[in-house]
Parts: structure tokens; C-alpha cells; sequence
């Protein structure tokens, strides 16, 4: 009760929430944050080893996103940028995510 929902991380990225269970080569399964999960096992590899962020490999549309979405999308770089502490980038994304939420509210 009134305990924060303990928030599980991408075993790929290590950044993104996990959300969803997948299988990868080898059998290995992985639990797996949005952005990662729709990604190739190639892509995948590559933000191993090169600790990529996998929203690089995205054309992000905020205008499209839904507003629940967007909310999630939010508090997820919000919750990664508490951790961090240094990433413009997420910053300018969250900032981003908050206008297009804001636009959909007022219509
Ligand atoms: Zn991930």
C-alpha cells in the first residue's frame, strides 16, 4: 500500500523501463523495454555493446503518440533522468513529450 512500483529495467539498454518479455537468438530471453523489444537482434547487439540508447534508433513523432502513451513515455525519462542526472538529450525529450501532452489536452 502506497509503495512505489518498483521499476524494472531494460536488460538491454539498462536505461528504459521493461515492459515486455522476448525472445532473442539463442533462446535467450530478455526482458525488455518498448523501444528495445521492436528492435533487430542486430540493433540489439550493437546497444550492448556500444551502450547505445535505443530512442536513437527511432524517428520519435509526439504528434502521433497517444496521450497515454506520451505520459509514459514521460514519466520513463523522468525516472531516467532522477538516475543520471547528465542527459540533454532525454531532457529535450521529456520537454518534448510535456508540449505534445499539452497540445492534446487543450485540443
Ligand atoms: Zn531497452
Amino acid at each position: 500500500m502506497g509503495k512505489k512500483k518498483e521499476r524494472v529495467v531494460c536488460e538491454v539498454c539498462g536505461k528504459h523501463e521493461a515492459v515486455t518479455k522476448n525472445f532473442r537468438k539463442d533462446g535467450v530471453k530478455s526482458e525488455e523495454c518498448t523501444w528495445c523489444s521492436g528492435l533487430s537482434d542486430s540493433a540489439v547487439a550493437n546497444i550492448i555493446k556500444d551502450n547505445l540508447d535505443p530512442l536513437d534508433f527511432y524517428e520519435l513523432d509526439y504528434d502521433k503518440m497517444s496521450a497515454e502513451d506520451l505520459e509514459n513515455f514521460k514519466n520513463d525519462l523522468f525516472e531516467i533522468i532522477l538516475e543520471k542526472h547528465e542527459n540533454s538529450k532525454d531532457i529535450s525529450r521529456m520537454l518534448e513529450c510535456e508540449r505534445a501532452l499539452t497540445l492534446k489536452e487543450t485540443g
